[in-house]
């Protein structure tokens, strides 16, 4: 039977440990534990039909999509009990909606829901089955996520939920996101509430699955912080559009992007998934001067490449900037991909020295707890600027967001200015 708990019974029963501690961010680099997973409850089952009858409405004119596909004008209508209307969708001839939030832009019968299992068509009109239902709570620090030139040594209320519009074979937190919503249990919560659990914290974080598939909670959330003064931060597969990514980085003050790899075959065999949208998302973040950083999860035979990643920190310096963190995570086998061993410390290592001889300034090496490279240099005098244990920030030579050593100005969100 399915649980459903109050915010209340949901932290009493310790649910919030069990579905956050030992979750690493959505590429799940930063394997702390085993996370500890929840017994599946139920299978998907068809959402409630409509408490209420839409209000009959004249037939409206149809547009056209990018794509040529006839599109209606959305009505106001009652909106189902407990759910909550998806936005950046079109209504398609039939009852059928397009969802324009990620690059998968799936059209969706009456009745069906979308492939990151999260949205349901209901009479035509699409909704959310997730907002304001973590199945993911939890109190991080920033470093986890890894976000390691945005307030060092900061706590954030990182949350996530079921679902993802990736298949990664490797995910850390499949758990959660090759989950339908119904498989999990999960709080209530609204965005309101949620903003007053995060006070006292220095951020909220939206990650663990893929949050581009709760968009609707995020962005209410994200706004909401903003205008009590916390800060915020997501970390993403890059899968999302760029009209809602646009909306959301208004509010955003720092993305956490990964990218996989850097050939089209990876994306497709290993994550059911495109390339091309990882880079036109890592450019508009770039270019939108929300501070940005990138994952790269080095994966043993698959993309350890050193030609790969060559190209890819190239793409980096010439596309985006030398000064855009980047970091090399170590893999341990999960979910599809347990016959692989660990990343070789070694592989890390060379793909740090790739990306330094091809002019980066920031390179660091994740999941490898004690590493040097947990650590920022400045890369104008050498010296140790923020030292670093795994997650732990040691000690904090940057002042007013320059390096005390030599005056050189770091990128990123700092304490003091
Ligand atoms: S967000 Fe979900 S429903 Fe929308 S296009 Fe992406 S996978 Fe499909
Ligand atoms: S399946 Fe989703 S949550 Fe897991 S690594 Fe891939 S994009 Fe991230």
């Amino acid at each position: 039977m399915r649980v459903k708990l109050t915010r209340r019974e949901f932290l009493q029963r310790g649910s919030l440990a069990a579905v956050g501690a030992g979750l690493a961010s959505c590429a799940g680099p930063q394997r702390l534990a085993e996370i500890v997973p929840l017994e599946p409850t139920a299978r998907a089952t068809p959402p409630p039909a409509p408490t209420s009858t839409p209000t009959p409405t004249p037939a409206p004119e149809p547009t056209l999509t990018p794509e040529g596909l006839p599109t209606f004008a959305i009505e106001p209508t009652v909106i189902p009990e407990g759910l909550h209307e998806a936005r950046y969708y079109d209504r398609l001839f039939g009852d059928q909606v397009q969802c324009q939030l990620c690059f998968r832009k799936c059209i969706v019968p009456e009745g069906w829901r979308g492939f990151c299992r999260n949205k349901v068509n209901i009479g035509g009109r699409y909704y959310t089955l997730v907002y304001g239902r973590p199945s993911a709570l939890h109190i991080d620090p920033i470093e986890k996520e890894p976000s390691f030139h945005m307030l060092p040594g900061g706590n954030i209320l990182c949350t996530g939920t079921a679902g993802c519009n990736n298949r990664c074979k490797f995910c850390q937190n499949w758990h959660l996101s090759q989950r339908d919503f119904e498989e999990m249990n999960h709080m209530l919560i609204t965005p309101e509430e949620t903003v007053a659990e995060a006070m006292g914290f220095d951020a909220v974080s939206f990650t663990y699955n893929e949050p581009t598939v709760f968009y609707e909670h995020m962005f209410d959330v994200t706004k909401l912080a903003k205008e009590a003064g916390l800060g915020t931060i997501f970390h993403t597969n890059g899968g999302m559009n760029e009209e809602p990514m646009a909306a959301l980085l208004e509010h955003m003050d720092a993305v956490t992007v990964d990218l996989k790899a850097f050939t089209q075959e990876f994306y497709e065999e290993l994550s059911l998934s495109e390339l091309e949208p990882t880079l036109r998302t890592l450019q508009q973040v770039h270019q939108s001067g929300v501070h940005l950083e990138i994952v790269n999860l080095v994966i043993p035979t698959l993309n350890d490449d050193m030609d790969d990643i060559r190209r890819m920190c190239r793409w980096i310096c010439d596309t985006l900037s030398e000064e855009v963190p980047l970091h090399f995570t170590r893999f341990f086998p999960a979910y599809k991909l347990t016959t692989l061993p660990p990343t070789p410390i070694e592989t890390l290592e060379s793909a740090a020295e790739v990306a330094d001889e091809e002019g980066l300034y920031y390179v660091y090496i994740g999941n490898c707890p004690g590493h040097e490279r947990n650590s920022t240099f400045c890369p104008a005098c050498g010296e140790k600027i923020i030292q670093r244990t795994h997650f732990a920030v040691i000690s904090l030579e940057v002042e007013k967001g320059r390096c005390r050593f030599c005056g050189h100005r770091i990128p990123g969100i700092w304490w003091d200015v």
